[in-house]
């Protein structure tokens, strides 16, 4: 039996993506293998690798001009990896202490650099996002660094810095994919796979291109954005069996109603066979549920769950969904 993990990470996993993972363990898609064999140069894992690639893109609306590089060594390791990358031109880097992570960020960071604390939050234990109004910025910065989800304090950002011409660097690692951002507000977001998107070992690494020619000499290569991303980030061997993990939970998160932009107010969704409708509205009326008929502008169903709409009434929506699907699908 499956238990309710609330692990801080490594994670709980959407459990079709493990049955999914578990069928095609010995024989992906006839290949004979399991993605664990396969050679990364492979057509079966560069395919893999492009898919998952392309549907994180579309997922988290990634423009063009920012490349996507699965790496490994984690969000720890990215603390050091972030200073020899962006440090070419310039010797100072700004950060923005909000608890344990940032300041790990910056005592890695100090190691390559002059850091200038911006702002703290630990005059009140790191329970509060400093106001961008009190950071102390320094001139000529090569960066502003952010964590935008305290894993350890649960202090998380609700608003995006404007940092103007000075690139923002963030920490994601533990609420990337769960609402939606606007990514050109950041000059690079980076985190360890092991909370949101799928197993340890994989490090994402999303940066904008015009940032790619900032690496220090010593940058070792297979930490150099720039030669990763002109070598689809396999300088070295990726993580391969990660990647596809990761890339098995972006195809489950699409299936869970797409588009990162989705209402958190406004549910609508539509029956397969239309034709069905009036069965599914009559069901759910019988088991004390209405008005879910979607607007007569587009047809379809809508649940809207509004702060007084208890979460009972959710559970009671998605089990009768499940049923209704069983019994018609
Ligand atoms: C978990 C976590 C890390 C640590 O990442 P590793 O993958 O262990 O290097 C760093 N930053 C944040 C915000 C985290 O939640």
């Amino acid at each position: 039996m499956r238990i309710f993990n609330f692990s801080a990470g490594p994670a709980v996993l959407p459990e079709p993506v493990l049955r999914k993972a578990a069928a095609e363990m010995l024989d992906w898609h006839g290949s004979g293998m399991s993605v664990m064999e396969m050679s990364h140069r492979g057509k079966e894992f560069i395919g893999i690798a492009d898919k998952a690639q392309a549907d994180l893109r579309a997922l988290l609306a990634i423009p063009n001009n920012y490349k996507v590089l699965f790496l490994q060594g984690g969000a720890i390791a990215e603390n050091a990896i972030i200073p020899m990358n962006l440090l070419k031109a310039k010797s100072v880097a700004d950060y923005v202490n909000t608890g344990e992570w940032s300041k790990k960020s910056i005592k890695e960071a100090r190691k390559y650099c002059a850091v200038n604390v911006a702002a703290s939050a630990e005059d009140k234990h790191f329970t509060y996002v400093p106001p961008q109004e009190s950071w102390k910025l320094s001139k000529g910065a090569a960066y502003i660094h952010v964590c935008t989800n305290e894993t350890i304090g649960g202090v998380e950002y609700q608003w995006t810095p404007d940092t103007g011409d000075v690139p923002l660097i963030a920490d994601m690692s533990s609420h990337i994919l769960s609402r939606a951002i606007d990514i050109s507000h950041f000059g690079v977001i980076y985190g360890g796979a092991q909370k949101n998107v799928g197993p340890a070992g994989l490090t994402l690494v999303i940066v904008r291109d015009d940032l790619l020619d900032q690496a220090l000499p010593i940058t070792p290569s297979a930490f150099h954005w720039k030669e990763q991303a002109e070598a689809d980030s396999m300088v070295n061997t990726p993580a391969t069996y990660a990647i596809y993990i990761a890339g098995l939970v972006f195809e489950w998160l699409e299936d869970q109603g797409g588009k990162e932009d989705r209402s958190r107010m406004n549910v609508p969704f539509r029956l397969r066979d239309e034709s069905l409708d009036e069965a599914f509205l009559k069901g759910a009326k019988e088991r004390g549920m209405v008005q879910l008929k979607g607007h007569r502008a587009v047809g379809g169903m809508r649940a809207s769950i509004y702060n007084a709409m208890p979460v009972e009434g959710v559970r009671t929506l998605v089990e009768y969904m499940g049923e209704f699907e069983k019994r018609h699908g």
